[in-house]
This record gives C-alpha cells, structure tokens and sequence, in this order.
C-alpha cells in the first residue's frame, strides 16, 4: 500500500466527523426499472470492500426482480466510497486483482468468434475499462484489433501510458458521444452497468453510437446465482456500495431489443467468476482486522497493529485450500447446475430503417 499523509487522513476524518447520512438520496418507494411499487429488502451490509463507515440496502422489485441500493449514493457520496479504490491507496491492490484474471479476458475477447472474418473485428471501445487489463489480453487473441478504452478514473491514462490502450476517452460515456459514433465493430461493458446510476441511459447512448451491424458485447453480475444465498453479505458480486443495480437477464434482453439491439449469443458458464469462498474470506478478514495504514480509519492502536499483523500472516494459509474449491469444485458445480455469478450478453445493432 503507498504511504498515506496525513493530510489525506485528516481529510477522511473531517469528512467521516460530518456523518454519512449525508451521502444518501431519498429512499424510494417504487422501482427505477418497471415503476412498480411492491419492493423487499434484499441485502443490509457494510462497506465490506474498504471498511468505510455506513450502511448500505438492496431493495428487490417483486414485480420485475430488478436490485437496486436504495437509499441510493447521491454524487458526493459516490466520490467518497470510491476514492482510493481504483486509484490512491488501493491502486496496488486491485491492479493486482486485475492481473490475475487473464482467463476472464479471454472469454470475453472470445464472445465475438464466428461474427468476423479471421482478421477479427477492426476496433473495439472498452467501456468502463480501468487500466485496459481487458485490452491488453485481448490482443493475443484479437491481434489485429485496435483497443480504445474510456473512462473516468485516472486509471485510463496508466493504460495508455503503459499502451495497453490505443485511443483514450476520459470521462463519461456522455462526454464522448460524437467523437465514438459509428466508429466501433464491437463495444463492451464489462462489469460497468451495475456501477452507473442509471443502466438505461448508457444503454441508450451505446444505441444511437453503435453503426448499424455492430456489436455490444455486455457483462454483469448476475443475483440470481445460487451462490448469492450461500455466501450471504460475503459474496463479492454484492459489491457494496459500488453496485448501484443488478439487472436480471430477461430484463437486459427485453430493455436490449427496445433499442433496436438484437441478442445473439447469451452466455452464462463462460462469464462466471470464480474466486467466491477465496473472496469471501478476504472481505471477512479485511472486515475483522483492517488495513492499519487505511486514512479512513481512526489511528490504530498499537494492539490493533499487532492483530492485523499477526491475522495476516496466519490466515492465508488457507488461502490455497479455498482457492482449490473455488476453481476446482465450485466453478465445475456452477458449470453443471447452472447459476453462475454474471452473464454475457452480445447483441448486435439492427439495421435502421430511415
Ligand atoms: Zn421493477
């Protein structure tokens, strides 16, 4: 972890001192996807990611099973749970986490086989693409492909500075409109829409900029994973309070065909993450014994210290165990039963009549 000054601390405790509550919209009382009103409590939780203060809920609709956080982070409080996340203090830490799923990328390079020629598609926008770790797997499968990536973490021009990313657009989606329109054979979300406050609206965006036969390739968690109820608040996919929405399958095909986006291959095995137990253990012993140094945490005692140091060398030894029933039990039970923890959706822009 990079050294934390202690202005930065200072900072995070004027702003924890303020309380949380003030991060919060209104809670609502119907669903953002359907307008239905008959929601249940989903997931009460903790900021399990980083050990920030505050309380998170995901409300599900009974009538379209959309989940949803609800009180929902309103723009400041989106900056403060994400800081030091994607960048700062945690930038080793998920840079890491993002090296070491080259597997994942080859699946999701791959969901376009059989829809080129043997030169693969031309270009390719990765939205949401952090550093472009997608990127720059994907080309050994894809070598004839150009990767651009957006955006709005300082995350993107690491990528560029490292060429995992030819043409960078920082930002949002918003920001970019004209300069991507007709522009891509292929563009990908992976792991972005549950993180957006409004899934819709980026769905949207991609519509009208796709050419017509070009492709949206589509990745996200999936709630209705078995596994969801197994690991309770520890599963990862849960995310909070990054998560803002976890859209269910028919709702993203049915909200894809609106928009003039036709599905062509769907698939669910190939997108499941495996890690789920190993992840698990992680959240619980970061949640029982926090990074010492993290600048929003009050200062440690030095028996506080002499816990997380003792707890994190003892307790990854069983690391390797779990990381065995993750890929070697767990991952080929979801492949045979079903209920993966993500889906992938390709779709592919219809011709416009006009
Ligand atoms: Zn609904």
């Amino acid at each position: 972890m990079p050294p934390v000054s202690e202005a930065e601390r200072e900072q995070y405790q004027r702003e924890i001192a303020l309380g949380w509550s003030r991060f919060f919209e209104p809670k609502v009382t119907t669903c953002p996807w359907c307008g239905f009103g008959d929601l249940t409590r989903r997931l009460r939780t903790t900021d399990i990611l980083q050990g920030k203060p505050g309380i998170f809920y995901l409300d599900r609709c009974k009538t379209c099973d959309h989940i949803f956080q609800n009180p929902r982070l309103n723009l400041d409080g989106l900056e403060f749970y994400y800081r030091d996340f994607y960048d700062g203090f945690g930038r080793e830490f998920i840079d890491s986490v993002f090296s070491s799923q080259g597997w994942l990328y080859e699946g999701r390079a791959k969901v376009v086989d059989g829809f080129f020629g043997p030169e693969g598609p031309k270009n390719w926008l990765d939205i949401g693409t952090g550093y472009g770790h997608f990127a720059d797997y994907a080309r050994q499968f894809l070598p004839n492909t150009t990767f651009d990536g957006l955006d709005m973490g300082s995350s993107l021009l690491e990528g560029k500075a490292r060429g995992w990313l030819d043409t960078i657009y920082p930002g949002q989606v918003d920001d970019h409109v004209e300069a991507i329109r007709n522009k891509y054979d292929v563009i990908s979300m992976h792991h972005y829409l549950e993180h957006v406050r409004d899934p819709r609206h980026d769905l949207d965006i991609v519509a009208d900029v796709l050419r017509d036969g070009a492709f949206l390739s589509i990745e996200v968690p999936d709630a209705a994973s078995w596994l969801s109820r197994i690991c309770g608040r520890w599963w990862a996919p849960w995310y909070q309070p990054q998560h803002q929405h976890l859209l269910p399958l028919p709702n993203l095909l049915a909200a894809l065909k609106e928009r003039g986006l036709t599905p062509v291959r769907v698939q669910h095995g190939e997108a499941h993450i495996s890690g789920e137990l190993t992840c698990a253990y992680i959240f619980f012993l970061a949640n029982l014994a926090p990074h010492p140094d993290s600048p929003w945490l009050p200062e440690r005692t030095p028996a506080q210290r002499k816990f997380h140091e003792r707890l994190w060398k003892i307790a990854p030894k069983a690391f390797p165990a779990l990381y065995r029933a993750d890929f070697q039990y767990l991952g080929p039970l979801v492949a045979k039963l079903g209920g993966s923890n993500a889906y992938r959706v390709l779709a592919q822009r219809d011709v416009r009549s006009d």
